[in-house]
């Protein structure tokens, strides 16, 4: 027996995780993790595993990168933390200087927080009393998609479609028109249409932008989201594009809503923005947005809104070299290869098996969507679960399983994954 047994009788006995039943969570094999280099992360006994979902995918340049360990210390040297709220700090200003000139969103300003569904709550509460300070009649209403996650706050919960076993919060949830998800080839005219019907009480529009992820690595066309920024603009509906999953390379651009013609008023950012290493999050309005909340001191067209550790310095100071050290890298061409390479070895070794319904890409955000023949199999932890036992970490949605690698991969790595995600997949098919 190694410590692993061990150290899971300790974390059981006083950590409660997320989307976790923990009486069973013990059985389940969890990797509790002593340390993380480069690609992988290494337990408590040693055992190496290959982080192949980018530690939920919020990994991007992989763990210990020398330059984000450096800026990290030198930030330490000028301090952790000091407020934004009616003050500023250096790093913070340098970092949304940086953001400023890649963020695909007209002279934005950057409202930090430290998780994605804090930018998504950000950006609502935005919206809403956007249309307040420009006095036109009140628009309380937001527009989404099925299959839409955006979090789990309640408000980020309300714009999402549900599902993952949140639907007993119903009642908190406030009410949204909801347009299909990306898995109904009408989504985006179906959604064209109810925006035009019922602009006039919509204060926003919010979608992932190219993949719905939680959903399932749903793709969508660039022309479908092309049409839905264009019925946001010829109806004056505010669009908010949550790329906290697809931001900071995913999809093989800085952002996704590059590739589909978006133009959003609101951007969220989250889990990529920092490289993995610290929790930041961003909402970036246009400078349309913006200037709707100036007004005389203390006004109420003031955004009372903000969050303790919003804009830390640690954060940004990691944020600002993880910036830079995309482009230097080079690692939106790395992302756009190893793309293409997994989409032949998934095409080749995964979708022929028995058991697999369809196999789904964009970037390096993939979903292997199982085909159980009966419910409740639990297919997708089975395979996660022999693929771990191959060293290489998985989790499912469901049972879609994700492949979710950090965006420096390489192809070696790539087949690893698919070798051992292919065996695991035979080896629960023939029970
Ligand atoms: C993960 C995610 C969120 C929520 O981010 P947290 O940091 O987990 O709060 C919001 N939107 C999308 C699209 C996400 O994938």
């Amino acid at each position: 027996m190694g410590e692993a047994d061990d150290w899971v009788a300790r974390d059981e006995a006083v950590v409660w995780h997320g989307f976790t039943q923990m009486s069973t969570y013990g059985e389940n094999a969890p990797v509790v993790v002593d340390h993380a280099e480069g690609h992988e992360v290494v337990d408590v006994d040693g055992r190496r595993y290959l982080d192949a979902i980018s530690s939920l995918w919020v990994t991007t340049l992989g763990h210990r990168v020398p330059e984000l360990d450096d800026a990290l210390r030198e930030q330490i040297e000028r301090g952790a933390h000091t407020t934004m709220l009616g003050n500023g700090n250096r790093v913070v200003v340098e970092l949304a200087e940086a953001l400023a000139l890649v963020v695909p969103v007209e002279r934005p300003h950057f409202l930090f927080a430290s998780d994605g569904a804090s930018a998504v709550e950000q950006a609502l509460k935005i919206a809403f009393q956007y249309w307040a300070n420009v006095g036109v009649a009140p628009r309380t209403t937001c527009l989404g998609f099925g299959g839409a996650y955006h979090g789990d706050t309640i408000g980020a919960l309300s714009v999402g479609a549900g599902g993952f076993g949140t639907d007993l919060f119903d009642p908190l949830r406030f009410p949204v028109l909801r347009a299909p998800g990306f898995d109904d080839p009408e989504w985006s005219a179906v959604a064209a249409s109810m925006i035009e019907q019922h602009a006039s009480k919509l204060a926003a529009v919010i979608v992932e932008p190219l993949v719905q992820g939680a959903a399932g690595m749903h793709c969508a066309d660039p022309a479908g989201l092309a049409r839905l920024g264009a019925a946001c603009r010829a109806h004056d509906v505010l669009l908010i594009c949550d790329e906290v999953a697809t931001g900071f390379g995913r999809t093989g651009t800085l952002f996704a809503s590059e590739q589909c013609d978006l133009r959003p008023d609101l951007l969220c950012m989250g889990k990529g923005i920092t490289g993995g290493y610290l929790p930041m999050s961003a909402t970036a309005a246009s400078h349309r947005v913006f200037e709707a909340f100036l007004g005389p001191d203390l006004s109420e067209k003031t955004l009372y809104h903000g969050h303790s550790y919003g804009g830390n310095a640690l954060a940004a100071a990691v944020a600002l070299r993880h910036l830079e050290l995309i482009g230097e890298r080079d690692v939106l061409a790395n992302v756009r290869v190893r793309s293409e390479e997994l989409r032949a070895l998934l095409h080749d070794r995964v979708a022929p098996l028995a058991g697999v319904r369809e196999v789904r890409l964009c970037g390096l955000m993939g979903g292997v969507e199982l085909a159980p023949p009966a419910e409740g199999l639990r297919w997708g932890r089975k395979v996660c679960a022999g693929a771990v036992d191959r060293g290489v970490l998985l989790r499912p949605l469901g049972d879609v399983v994700v492949l979710m690698p950090p965006l420096t991969i390489t192809s070696s790595e790539l087949h690893t994954i698919v070798a051992a995600l292919a065996e695991s997949i035979r080896n629960v098919m023939a029970g």
